[in-house]
């Protein structure tokens, strides 16, 4: 087990993308970290980085304290699962699993007992003597994570590891998966599309923009307090209402609505600056009345969430969003009110959260 530190690590690839940009990043000893962000960002780079199947352009990789930047990924003594899982087709799933101990010359018997006990965890007990052929898509990728997990290794490196389970085997596997990692203890990073999984299964996570690092925090900071515009527009499941706005003596003016300055940002603002004023849209409170500080305006569209509505309101040709139980879902056309809340509301200048 080991932390893995990178240091102003660059990657250009031959045609001149830079995938990564002076990254610095910790990740401490035990940790299990989610790097996301969008199509492109970096992300499978930043990985295939630190286990070494890229070769860094400029900067470091420190594992365990150990400078493995010229190292060949063989002597990085990391694990990775691959987005296409690389199964050995002629090979049962014991034999895949067990494979890595077979290439450390571990005893046969103990290959096939790690291999039933991991494979059991994973709920593949059933499908040992089977290959990869007759296995579907999320059969394959358990094998593949389990193949990992046999694998003494000091970190884990995971590429999308859920990407081919369905939606409730995904569900599942996020929480066998961070259970899994809290017990083995293995420095694990893995990368996601999907941020309600980097939410649900990380102790940290760092949000990615064409090859730089927005923001490091835990779920809960990056959901309450994302750093800078980028980070609040990508995180959420309905995107955060960004809103321009302007300081008004010890008021905001957003919308043409007057509200008041979130508590986050009491006393750091300048009257007559140009700010985004943020809120989600499971801040605002809505109403059919009136009140004071909240966002006016007409119901514009109204969304089925299942078990809330999203309802679009436009206040003088800008949309607000706010999220509103269900059987209290306002009626398109109507007059609506959002009042935010001020301990959850964000005030960001030039991008950057206040
Ligand atoms: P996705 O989520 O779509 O998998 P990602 O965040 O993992 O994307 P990367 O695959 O790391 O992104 O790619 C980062 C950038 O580097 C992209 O602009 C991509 O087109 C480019 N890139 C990736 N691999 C290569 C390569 N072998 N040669 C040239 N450019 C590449």
């Amino acid at each position: 087990m080991a932390a893995i530190e990178l240091r102003g690590l660059t990657k250009v690839y031959p045609g001149g993308v830079k995938a990564l940009d002076a990254l610095d990043l910790v990740i401490p000893d035990g940790e299990f970290f989610a790097l996301l962000g969008p199509s492109g960002c970096g992300k499978t780079t930043l990985l295939r980085t630190i286990a070494g199947l890229e070769t860094a352009t400029g900067g470091a990789v420190v594992i365990g304290g150990r400078d493995v930047t010229g190292v060949q990924p063989g002597g990085r003594d990391v694990a990775m699962v691959f987005q296409d899982y690389a199964l050995f087709p002629h090979m049962d799933v014991t034999d895949n699993i067990a494979y890595p101990l077979r290439i450390k010359k571990v005893p046969k018997g103990t290959r096939r007992e790690k291999a039933a006990e991991v494979g059991a965890r994973l709920g593949l007990e059933h499908l040992m003597d089977r290959r990869p052929g007759q296995l579907s898509g999320g059969q394959q990728q358990r094998v593949a994570l389990a193949r990992v997990m046999a694998t003494q290794a000091q970190a884990y490196l995971f590429d999308e590891p859920l990407s081919n389970l369905d939606a409730r085997l995904r569900l599942e596997a996020r929480t066998f998966l961070k259970k899994l990692q809290r017990e083995l203890g293995v420095t694990t990073v893995f990368v996601t599309h999907d941020q309600a999984e980097a939410l649900a299964m990380a102790d940290r996570m760092a949000v990615m923009e064409a090859g730089h690092i927005r923001q490091i925090g835990t779920p809960s900071e990056v959901f309450q307090r994302p750093a800078n515009t980028f980070v609040a527009a990508f995180i959420g499941s309905t995107p955060m209402n960004l809103l321009d706005g302007i300081v008004r003596g010890d008021t905001l003016e957003v919308a043409g609505c007057k509200v008041a300055v979130p508590d986050s940002a009491a006393g750091l603002l300048s009257d007559g600056e140009q700010i985004v004023y943020g809120v989600r849209p499971e801040y605002l409170a809505y109403s059919a009345e009136p009140a004071d500080g909240a966002f006016g305006g007409k119901v514009a569209i109204v969304e089925n969430l299942g078990a809330a509505h999203l309802v679009t309101l436009d206040v003088g040709g800008v949309s607000v969003q706010a999220v509103v139980p269900e059987g209290s879902e306002p009626a398109v056309g109507d007059d609506g009110f959002a009042l935010p809340r001020r301990d959850r509301a964000l005030i960001y200048r030039n991008g950057e959260l206040v």
